[in-house]
Formats: C-alpha cells, sequence, structure tokens
C-alpha cells in the first residue's frame, strides 16, 4: 500500500457533532494505525457559514477529544495552505486547464431558469438535472460573454458510461452518467462548489483514502467524473454509515446532546466519549470487549472492521462508559474538572483562594462519584452538602413527616442536645451517641437513623452519614464562601424550625 494520508476536512459552520467527531476519529485511527499522515484541513468556501471562530471552536474541540494532527492550518506542511479560502487561486488554475481541455464550460443560465427546470423536472416525476443548455455554445462566445462581463458559472460536461468504485465499507458503488448532471465547478462569484474543491485538494495533499460519512456517496460519482476529467487517480473511498437515535431517526439536536461541547459541558470525560465514539460502526476482533485505550485502538483499527449498516448513538451506554472512566480518573484531575460545575452551581466562589479545599473536595467526590454518570449531575449529589435550609426541609412533602412524626421527634429531641453539646462531631462520637439515643428512646434501625439523616442532611437518603459528617465538619471549618454548615448548625437550625423541645445550648 502507498503512503497512507488521510485527512479530515470539516467546513467551519458551527459546532463538531459526534457524527463528524467519529469521521475524525476513524481518520486519525486508520493514520495512525498505518504509521501515515492526518491532515486536517478547512473547507471554509462557504464564505456566508464559515467564520473564524468556529475554526478556533473545532481545532479545540479537536484537541480536547484527543486527536492531533500532523499537517493543517495551525501547524503547516508541505501540502498547504490547508484553508480553502486560501487556495482560489489553485483552483483558478485548473479550471483554466479544464476549460482548455474542452472538459469545462462556461454556463449563464440565471437562477431563475435554472429553478423553472428543476421544477418542471420535479413536477413531472424526474430526478432534477442540469439541461445542459450551455455544453454546445462555442468556446469564444462565451470567452466573449464572459470578457463582456457576463455572471458565469463553470460547469463539468459529464461524459457517457458508469461511475463507480470499490468503497471500502460498502463495497462496489456504481452510477450512471445518465443521473448525473454537468454539475458547478465555480460558482458566478468565483467561489469553488464543495464537489471541485474537494478533487483539487485531495489530489495535491496526495490523499490516499477519502474517509468520511455516507452522506457522501452521492458525490463521489462526480468527484469521480472530475478525477476523470483531470486525468488523475483518483484515491480510495470509505463511506461511514449513518448515526442514528435510538428511535432510529438520524441522530440530530432532538435526541439530545450531539456536539462535543455538548458533551463537555455535560461533564463527559474526552476519554469516555473517544471510546465510545470509536464503538459507532467499528467493532474490535475481541468480541464482548468495550473498553479500549487509544493506543489499543490504534493497534486494532482496521476499515475492514467498519459496518456498513447505522450505528445506534446509545447514551445510556456511553454513560456507563463515563462512569467507568470517572472511576479511574486521577484525584487531582477530577478536582480540578469538578471545580466549574460547583463554580456554576453556586456553591464556591473564588475556589482559588480556600485553603485545604482539594483534600476536602476530594472527601466529597470520594462520597458522591459512584452515582454520577457525568460531572453536571455533581451540583445535585452534593447539594446536600453546600445547601441546608431548615425551614424548607420542615416543609417540604418528602422530609416532613420526621418534624411531625412523633417517634421521630423524640429521637431528635434525644439526639440533638448531645450534638450540641459535643460541637465537633466525628463518626465515632456520632456511633456512640447514636447508641445512646438507642437506649434512652428504644427506638432502632430505620427508626433511628432516618429522623437523624433527614435532620442532619434534608434528605432522605445519599451517601453514607460515615462520609458525610466528616465532610460537614471539616467543610464549615473550611469557612467557604457560601459557608458549608457544621452537624451542630444544621441540628439546631431543624430543633428551630420544627418547634423540638431541645434546651438551647449552654453558654
Ligand atoms: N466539508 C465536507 C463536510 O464537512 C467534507 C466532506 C469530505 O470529507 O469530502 O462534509
Amino acid at each position: 500500500m502507498r503512503m497512507v494520508r488521510v485527512r479530515f476536512a470539516p467546513s467551519p459552520t458551527g459546532y463538531l457533532h459526534v457524527g463528524n467527531a467519529r469521521t475524525a476519529l476513524f481518520n486519525w485511527l486508520f493514520a495512525r494505525h498505518h504509521q501515515g499522515v492526518f491532515v486536517l484541513r478547512i473547507e471554509d468556501t462557504d464564505v456566508e457559514r464559515s467564520e473564524a471562530r468556529h475554526e478556533a471552536q473545532l481545532i479545540e474541540d479537536l484537541r480536547w477529544f484527543g486527536l492531533d494532527w500532523d499537517e493543517g492550518p495551525d501547524v503547516g506542511g508541505a501540502f498547504g495552505p490547508y484553508r480553502q479560502s486560501e487556495r482560489q487561486a489553485i483552483y483558478a488554475r485548473y479550471a483554466v486547464q479544464l476549460i482548455d481541455a474542452g472538459r469545462a464550460y462556461y454556463c449563464f443560465c440565471s437562477p431563475e431558469q435554472l429553478e423553472a427546470e428543476r421544477q418542471a423536472a420535479l413536477a413531472a416525476g424526474q430526478q432534477p438535472k442540469y439541461s445542459g443548455r450551455c455544453r454546445t455554445r462555442p468556446r469564444e462566445e462565451a470567452a466573449r460573454k464572459v470578457a463582456e462581463g457576463q455572471p458565469a458559472s463553470l460547469r463539468l460536461k459529464i461524459a457517457p458510461g458508469d461511475l463507480a468504485w470499490n468503497d471500502l465499507v460498502h463495497g462496489w458503488v456504481s452510477f450512471s452518467s445518465d443521473v448525473i448532471g454537468d454539475f458547478i465547478l465555480l460558482r458566478s462569484d468565483g467561489h469553488p462548489a464543495y464537489n471541485y474543491a474537494v478533487v483539487i485538494d485531495d489530489h495535491l495533499m496526495q490523499i490516499s483514502h477519502v474517509i468520511r460519512g455516507d452522506d457522501h456517496i452521492s458525490n463521489t460519482p462526480r468527484q469521480l467524473a472530475l478525477y476523470a476529467a483531470l486525468g488523475w487517480q483518483p484515491p480510495q473511498f470509505a463511506h461511514l454509515s449513518t448515526i442514528l437515535g435510538p428511535d432510529r431517526a438520524r441522530l440530530s439536536k432532538r435526541h439530545g446532546a450531539t456536539s462535543l461541547q455538548n458533551f463537555r459541558d455535560l461533564g463527559v470525560l474526552p476519554e469516555a466519549l473517544r471510546n465510545y465514539v470509536a464503538l459507532l460502526g467499528w467493532s474490535s476482533p475481541e468480541e464482548n470487549r468495550e473498553i479500549f485505550t487509544s493506543a489499543e485502538l490504534i493497534q486494532q483499527f482496521s476499515l475492514e472492521r467498519v459496518s456498513k449498516s447505522p450505528a445506534v448513538f446509545d447514551n445510556a451506554k456511553l454513560y456507563w462508559m463515563n462512569r467507568y472512566y470517572l472511576k479511574q480518573t486521577p484525584t487531582s484531575r477530577l478536582i480540578e474538572l469538578s471545580i466549574p460545575f460547583l463554580v456554576r452551581a453556586g456553591y464556591l466562589a473564588e475556589p482559588a483562594k480556600v485553603q485545604g479545599l482539594e483534600p476536602w473536595l476530594e472527601r466529597v467526590l470520594n462520597a458522591v462519584l459512584k452515582n454520577l454518570d457525568t460531572l453536571s449531575q455533581l451540583p445535585e449529589a452534593t447539594r446536600l452538602i453546600f445547601h441546608y435550609d431548615a425551614a424548607e426541609i420542615v416543609r417540604h412533602e418528602a422530609t416532613r413527616p420526621v418534624a411531625e412524626d412523633k417517634g421521630s421527634r423524640a429521637v431528635l429531641e434525644a439526639f440533638i442536645p448531645k450534638v450540641m453539646e459535643l460541637g465537633d462531631l466525628t463518626y465515632q462520637r456520632f456511633r456512640e451517641i447514636a447508641k445512646q439515643v438507642e437506649r434512652e428512646t428504644g427506638k432502632k434501625g430505620h427508626d433511628l437513623f432516618h429522623p437523624i439523616r433527614v435532620a442532619l442532611t434534608g434528605a432522605v437518603s445519599g451517601p453514607e452519614l460515615e462520609k458525610l459528617i466528616p465532610i460537614f465538619e471539616a467543610g464549615a471549618k473550611l469557612h467557604l464562601v457560601p459557608r458549608v454548615k457544621s452537624c451542630a448548625e444544621r441540628l439546631r437550625e431543624f430543633a428551630e424550625a420544627a418547634h423540638l423541645a431541645v434546651a438551647p445550648r449552654p453558654a
């Protein structure tokens, strides 16, 4: 096989979608597997929709996703420029060559004329296709009209015959040239059309394999016709299947998160997303295995194991993988990733200034992490640490019974003064006090611990008190803004809100 050179060629028109991320990942895995070259090319010929900030976003997203490229607009390379908007002169040069060879011609049809033809074809139940009206105009006449300044686009003359290729995913695919009209290479404003620029670039950049979404299958015969007209050997093509949502409709925004940015905001780890996306339409020869490092993916990746059936995007599975990767992540990185979520929830202000925050956050994560699919669930899971409002607890449907039930009140009236007397609570001391309360009230098990849990945490369930008690106590000492309340503070507030018969703390 000749040197593998592949490219990812996004149009910078918005956020990077998982479908495109999968295309990028497969190209990257293929290049790395074959010790080839991975090129990033920016297809920004659609001037109205392409924006520089989208390009920057795209590069950031790809890097976050864990990909790197050997040639591209930001890293350079021997086949640049890597932005189509900077390659206009190249496109113009090959246009001249195609006209001179009689393989392309100027078209002066107005948009209205073309639209009328299209509508007529549709009304007759036919596939719309350019009529070829300008095809037979003598070249000199066309050149004169262009020289006079008449707007003209440039079209490729499609030669009769079949346009076929052996797709590395789909096998032989063939289109009759009858269904393909003479398509536009250069628009009347001078901008190249996608099918034109892509062929010139793929050839000049010596791309060996074009791996892209199967929405481009119908473009491939057009591109093959152009390779033939230029006398060039086409690359090999591999078209990746569509990604569907759980309802088997094409994956789109209405299925929820679909862009890399969305997943990042949700607190999905890039390594989890990368592992998950690698399995969208590719399967490892090791059956029944789903967790792979990038090095393993590179080693195992091949186009032979890419499926032509659509892949279904399964959020539950992605979250399962994310839980796995969250558990593998070193604490220091987890803390760093978690802080923005806590700041955004209003639980932490200026975390950089708080001494001792990190070891405390480590305890917090240790208490809640096993229940999290994504870091975006962190605020909800840690609410009982950062937020305590006794009035709310006494009012809330789920917790109100504890404030009203006679047995629960008896437990708390015995329990609360003992903790308040103590000031600082350890789990060890908590156990001893609970034993004492059990003896005094005769309540045990759920009847004993449920009221205590509710009064301390404001919730009917949550992490073990063994973990929470030290978190409350240590959190209170950190002087966070807003404050984390200690056990004694919580209980005092609860006693007040529930009007418990609790003697005030001795002065
Ligand atoms: N700019 C095209 C896209 O984003 C590239 C298609 C191709 O890979 O040829 O769909």
